[in-house]
Parts: C-alpha cells; sequence; structure tokens
C-alpha cells in the first residue's frame, strides 16, 4: 500500500574531513522522528578503497535522499556507488527503471499521483496501467517490436516477465490480461526493499519533494507519461522551451519506399521544373491522381472507420494538424487546394498538371521509409491500409508505421535531452518512458529498462554504450538522437534501423532484418555481460 509523504530536513554537522553528521527529521505516520545519521565523505572513501583495495568503506546508516554509498563490487571489478534516486510517474516506465536501480541495490522513490489524481485515461488504483488496449502487439522477432520484446527478455526486463504470467491467448501478439497485469506490477514493487512508494502528485520540477534527490549523488527521473499532469507538463515545457514540448501528436503513416510504384511515383520538388531542376530529381516522391482517382479516394476516406476518441481526449484539432478525414468533410475540393494541391508539379507520363498530388517525403537519411505528407489520420489501421492503396503507385504500400492522433506530452528529444536522458537544461533531471519520444507501452517499458540500466552502470563509473543501431532497442534509443525538423514520437520498427545493405528480396527483409539484428545486440549484451554492466 502506500505509504505516507515523508517530509524531511537535513541538518549537516562535520566531524573529520571523511565523515559528515546527518540529523534527519522525518514525518512518518504523523510523528516526528529524528535520527542521527553518519555518511562518509564519497569522494575521500572512494579514493582510498580504490588505492587500498579496502572492504570498509560503506554507507552507514539508514536510506537519505541526496547521499551516496558505495559498495565493492568486485565480481565485476566495478565499485558501486549507491544512489538515492526519485522516480515520478508509477507507470510503464516508472516501474521498470525503479524495478531495475532497486534490483541493483539503489534507493528509489516512487512518486505516484493515483489514487488522490489521475489523468482522464487512468483508471485504476494499481501501478503500472495499460491505459488502453490489451495487446502489447506482436511476439515474433520478425516484426520490429517482437524484436524489441526479445532485446528486453535478455536484460531482464521485469515488464516483460509480469506480462508473460498474464498471458491471455492472442495468436501470434502477446496480449495481457490487463488487471491481472497491472496488480501483479504493483505487488512486484511493493515487494521489492528498496523501493519506496509515496502517493505524490508532483507538482513542476520545482516540486521540494525532489530537491532531496537534485544533491550530489541523487537523480530524479520524470516518467510521467502522454497525459503528465497539467502543471509538471507546464514545468517542463518551461525547463526544455516551449517550442521543444509538444502536447499533442498528429501522426501520418509511413510506407516502404520500396513497396511504392515506381512507373508511377515521381521525384520532384514543387515548382522543381519551373526553377530547372533535372528530371528525376528532388526532395519528394509525388503519386499523381487523376480527378477521378481522387474522386475513389476521396469518397472512400469519408465513408473509412475512424478509432473512437478515447474519454479524455477531447476531439479538438490544431488547423496545423486537422486529421485528413476530418479536414475531408469540409468540401470535395479542399484537399486539393490543401494537403494535396498539385500547383507545381508535371507528371512526366502526361505531361500536364495531375488532379491531385499525395506527397512523400523520406522519413530517414537511407530512403527507405517515407512519410505521407499532411495525412495524419485517425482512420483505424486497416483503413488506412485500404483508403491509401487507392492512390496511385500505393496499390501494395507496405506501412511500416500506421497514423494516430492523441493528447501526447512530449519533449524533442533530439534537442532537449543529452544522451543519457537528462535534460539539456537540467542535468540532474531525467526523462523515461513515453514522454521522450517513444510510443507505445513496451517502446515506453524498454525506455525505463535502458534508462534504468544506464544510471546503474553511472554509479559503477562506467558508461553504458548504446546497443547497435541494428539492433530494435538500439535503434529505437537513436530515434531520440536524431535531430529532425518535425520530431515525432515513434514505435520500434524496421524502419528505424539502417538499411540491410545488399538487394534483399522483398519476401525475405524481415527475416534478414531480425537475423542482423540479433546478431548485433548478442555480441553487444556479451561485451557487456563480461564488464559486468548487464
Ligand atoms: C489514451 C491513450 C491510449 C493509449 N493506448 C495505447 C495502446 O493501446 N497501445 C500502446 O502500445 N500504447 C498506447 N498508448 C501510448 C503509451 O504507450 C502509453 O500511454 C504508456 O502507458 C506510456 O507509458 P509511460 O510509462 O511513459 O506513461 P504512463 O504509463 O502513462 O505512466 C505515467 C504515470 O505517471 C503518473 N503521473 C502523471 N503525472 C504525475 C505527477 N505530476 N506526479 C506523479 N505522478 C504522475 C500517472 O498517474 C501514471 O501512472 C496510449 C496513450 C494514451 C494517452
Amino acid at each position: 500500500m502506500a505509504q505516507a509523504d515523508h517530509e524531511m530536513t537535513s541538518k549537516m554537522e562535520f566531524s573529520g574531513a571523511n565523515l559528515r553528521k546527518f540529523r534527519t527529521v522525518q514525518n512518518e505516520g504523523g510523528r516526528s522522528v529524528s535520527r542521527n545519521v553518519d555518511v562518509y565523505n564519497l569522494d575521500a572513501i572512494i579514493s582510498v578503497s580504490c588505492r587500498e583495495s579496502s572492504e570498509k568503506a560503506f554507507f552507514v546508516g539508514g536510506l537519505n535522499a541526496g547521499t551516496r554509498s558505495i559498495s565493492p563490487d568486485r565480481g565485476r571489478g566495478n565499485i558501486m556507488s549507491k544512489m538515492s534516486i526519485a522516480v515520478v510517474g508509477g507507470g510503464l516506465a516508472g516501474c521498470e527503471c525503479a524495478l531495475r536501480l532497486a534490483r541493483d541495490g539503489h534507493s528509489v522513490t516512487l512518486l505516484e499521483q493515483k489514487p488522490a489524481h489521475r489523468s482522464p485515461a487512468h483508471v485504476s488504483d494499481c501501478l503500472a496501467e495499460l491505459v488502453c488496449s490489451n495487446s502489447l502487439r506482436s511476439d515474433e522477432s520478425t516484426s520490429g517490436i517482437g524484436l524489441l520484446k526479445a532485446e528486453m527478455r535478455l536484460l531482464g526486463s521485469d515488464f516483460l516477465a509480469v506480462a508473460e504470467g498474464c498471458r491471455v491467448p492472442a495468436g501470434k501478439a502477446l496480449a495481457v490480461d490487463r488487471e491481472a497485469f497491472a496488480r501483479a506490477m504493483t505487488a512486484r514493487v511493493e515487494a521489492e526493499g528498496n523501493i519506496r512508494r509515496v502517493e505524490k502528485q508532483v507538482s513542476s520540477l520545482e516540486d521540494p519533494v525532489l530537491e532531496p534527490f537534485a544533491r550530489e549523488g541523487g537523480r530524479v527521473v520524470i516518467a510521467a507519461g502522454p497525459l503528465a499532469s497539467h502543471g509538471l507538463s507546464s514545468s517542463l515545457a518551461q525547463a526544455v522551451g516551449a517550442q521543444h514540448c509538444y502536447f499533442y501528436d498528429a501522426i501520418a503513416p509511413i510506407v516502404w519506399t520500396h513497396s511504392l510504384d515506381h512507373s508511377v511515383v515521381f521525384r520532384a520538388s514543387r515548382y522543381g521544373q519551373e526553377n530547372g531542376e533535372p528530371a528525376g530529381q528532388g526532395d519528394y516522391l509525388n503519386c499523381p491522381m487523376s480527378r477521378e482517382e481522387y474522386e475513389t479516394f476521396y469518397e472512400a476516406l469519408l465513408e473509412a472507420r475512424t478509432v473512437a476518441a478515447h474519454g479524455c481526449e477531447q476531439e479538438k484539432h490544431f488547423e496545423g494538424c486537422m486529421p485528413v478525414e476530418a479536414l475531408a468533410r469540409r468540401g470535395a475540393r479542399t484537399l486539393v487546394f490543401g494537403p494535396l494541391k498539385p500547383v507545381g508539379f508535371v507528371d512526366p507520363r502526361t505531361g500536364r498538371r495531375p488532379w491531385a498530388v499525395l506527397q512523400l517525403r523520406a522519413e530517414n537519411a537511407n530512403n527507405d521509409t517515407c512519410n505521407l505528407v499532411g495525412c495524419q489520420t485517425k482512420l483505424i489501421q486497416s483503413e488506412q491500409a485500404r483508403v491509401f492503396r487507392l492512390v496511385p503507385g500505393m496499390e501494395a504500400a507496405e506501412f511500416a508505421r500506421f497514423g494516430s492522433m492523441h493528447r501526447n506530452t512530449y519533449v524533442n528529444a533530439p534537442l532537449a535531452l543529452a544522451d543519457d536522458l537528462s535534460l539539456v537544461a537540467r542535468p540532474g533531471i531525467h526523462l523515461a518512458g513515453q514522454i521522450t519520444g517513444v510510443e507505445g507501452y513496451v517502446e515506453s517499458a524498454a525506455c525505463g529498462l535502458w534508462l534504468g540500466l544506464l544510471l546503474s552502470a553511472r554509479a559503477r563509473g562506467r558508461d553504458l554504450p548504446l546497443p547497435p543501431a541494428e539492433s530494435s532497442l538500439g535503434a529505437l534509443l537513436r530515434h531520440l538522437r536524431t535531430p529532425a525538423r518535425h520530431f515525432q514520437p515513434s514505435n520500434a520498427h524496421f524502419g528505424l534501423m539502417p538499411e540491410l545493405g545488399e538487394r534483399a528480396r522483398k519476401k525475405d527483409r524481415k527475416a534478414l532484418y531480425a537475423a542482423r539484428a540479433q546478431e548485433a545486440f548478442r555480441a553487444w549484451l556479451q561485451a557487456r555481460r563480461e564488464e559486468g554492466l548487464a
């Protein structure tokens, strides 16, 4: 069960160079309890223990936010410095991160706003709530998300171990009994002696409850999710700059470039021909539509089924990221004056301007996936496939990611975060989960797991190199490090990985991506295990 919030004040006295005495006063269940705690000067101890291999250097006294203790980690040849860490948000990323850190002996204070405060999507009093679907998606290694799960299992993910125990039949997907899953995760967190769960809504990054953890030796992890409370989201926006913090997410589908019909789709920039751009060059791929083809697409778009708005989501869209189907409802020609406008293009097959043009912009440097410009959508996924395949050149399009729209607090990670997912503007504060710009249950948990491993490695005075770009986790984490004009959250998919570098047959591509990822990840993991870091 949740514990009462602790108020803590410290008075520091000095006694010699290597020892500090702290008087801590805590409010425990309404009683004011004071304790004297001795804390060694860490830097002096580390230098002595490293020089003399002393077994005696260790922290004396209780857990105290903002202080570090150290323990020899000789089997692995590292000195472990124990940290006190505040994790804000007991969702998927927060629980996974907290469990990882606690397992490594760190003292974690998990601050969760429920049950006193809830986002409109959270209904349970448990931690690690799955707010919508009960599916954790494909468990097959021939998908980016299946590979990510396999890599997380190798890293000892609690999230996946618990999910396995709550599995319900779902074919090739891993689906869980949502309530059993949240109960089991909560029990696992509460059984972990190094985690102190506190019911508390953190009001901002400046909330006094975080102050002791911001001191030397402490860390703060913000894992408050896509629906982070208003005060905390605003404070985050202030820290990273309002232009680097987003509160809404409008995602257009992404398709594989190789799956387009290149006898129809042509490469050109708008007004490129008029400006002397050589044929076959330019920044965009373009799908030209005749009037009849456009009308067929338009009618299908109007009739297609959309995802029902979640209770918490208002059907309110910014003009710049209006769903394409909502825009279409304004009139038959709204799209041809908007995202599908044909001006400045000449179809090389006819030598004339098409009636409408759907543009595709390269999604990554390899050009192997591309984004349907202006086509953010709330259509259900099967309808997205059906409707967009009516566009000439896209009849056999394979989707790397489907479009979606929902409320989502996330930062422009490549600019706002450092390599260790800490805020560039506030180095002691790290982000984890969906708020970093990953998308999805499993991806959010993976991000929390990664940060836990990274902080633990740092506590040993070591750095944890990113998993290889060819692996699913490595590709996902690199997404957070790759600057983009319009940075958008991403789930795990093969399109984030480097291209195969061989002319693979279409039907072999997934297996080749998977085999390469597995080999690269195993080699990386083996090296980290030898270093005692994973
Ligand atoms: C409506 C909706 C539906 C979604 N559906 C799916 C889906 O079907 N499948 C999928 O893969 N992904 C889905 N997602 C995306 C996403 O993967 C999940 O939201 C996922 O839970 C994110 O994990 P997280 O740990 O980052 O955040 P969360 O799991 O949301 O955890 C954040 C926690 O922080 C707490 N918190 C917030 N603010 C504070 C504060 N100030 N102080 C203390 N605690 C705080 C919250 O109460 C919550 O427990 C959905 C997202 C939304 C918004």
